[in-house]
């Protein structure tokens, strides 16, 4: 079993945790077996999802994404249980390890490790084929087939379990000072994306408050409001979609948030700590 540094969770490790939902009813499904080679053997690991029998308005919790971000995924796998309690209470979906070939190598996108100025990274999110230009796609084909399978399962379940907010966990290595993106109806005025401020701050998380992120995106108290970026927290968003050519009702949920932690300079144990503290206090805020 490969070893890492910072002593993040082998995937196996992960996929035995998240299975615990399992045992507590919860329903679990297989998105993509993603397959890929490594020291000459082919290796296939299952993108899984998570949910509560109970349908309806639902709290989603996604991770993994970017495959080199462990402190959401051991966040989520420390905090299996107060995400079962949160399944006693209201309809949930969980997608913890989006990119699990990512996790294993350490690599950002499914093609690649790192971002790249000559090459496009493709991300499991990706959502431009759904999302609009005009009245037009924002682009004709998917930036990959898993893309399109992931979107695709995520557009489909949305309408059993249309997303009322959603907690997208990342973190930025780049960073030593992290903000969120709060992408729904009440962009940066978002009450709960107010009160995440304050989870990180109290997890004594540096935060830089105001001014751009490194992207050229304009920072208020902590928070950056919706951005047009293609990603699926812009589709879980999304008041309009377009599918086979048809502008149609997106998922359009209340709340979205993208958690980012600063990974630069901070042990993965504080990281996780501020993921799991927000996975503890969900309960607190969500009114459905
Ligand atoms: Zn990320």
């Amino acid at each position: 079993m490969r070893k890492y540094p910072d002593n993040r969770y082998s995937i196996n490790e992960l996929y035995q945790s998240f299975d615990k939902l399992k045992q507590k009813g919860w329903i679990k499904e297989i998105i993509y077996n993603f397959k890929f080679k490594q020291d000459g053997k082919t290796i296939s690991l299952p993108i899984i999802s998570l949910r509560t029998h109970k349908k309806g308005k639902s709290i989603w919790i996604i991770s993994g994404i970017h495959g080199e971000e462990p402190a959401g995924p051991n966040a989520i796998a420390d905090g299996i249980k107060a995400i079962a309690k949160l399944g006693e209470k209201y309809s949930v979906v969980l997608l913890p390890l989006c990119n699990p070939a990512g996790y294993l190598r350490n690599w950002r996108y499914l093609n690649m490790q790192k971002y790249s100025s000559t090459q496009e990274g493709h991300s499991i999110g990706d959502s431009e084929h759904f999302l609009l230009k005009g009245k037009t796609t924002r682009r004709k084909q998917p930036s990959s087939k898993e893309a399109f399978t992931f979107t695709s399962y995520v557009l489909k379940l949305s309408k059993e379990y249309p997303p009322l907010a959603t907690f997208d966990l990342h973190e930025d290595n780049k960073l030593t000072k992290g903000y969120i993106y709060s992408q729904g109806k009440h962009g940066a005025k978002d009450k709960i994306a107010k009160k995440i401020v304050k989870i990180l701050e109290e997890n004594k998380i540096p935060l830089q408050k105001e001014g751009k992120t490194r992207f050229g995106e304009k920072i208020k108290n902590g928070i950056v409001g919706p951005v047009k970026d293609g990603s699926i927290d812009e589709l879980f968003s999304a008041k309009k979609i377009i599918v086979n050519n048809k502008i149609m009702s997106g998922p359009s949920a209340k709340t979205v948030i993208v958690f980012e932690t600063p990974a630069k300079g901070m042990s993965l144990q504080r990281r996780k700590k501020a993921h799991l503290e927000l996975l503890k206090i969900l309960p607190n805020f969500i009114h459905t």
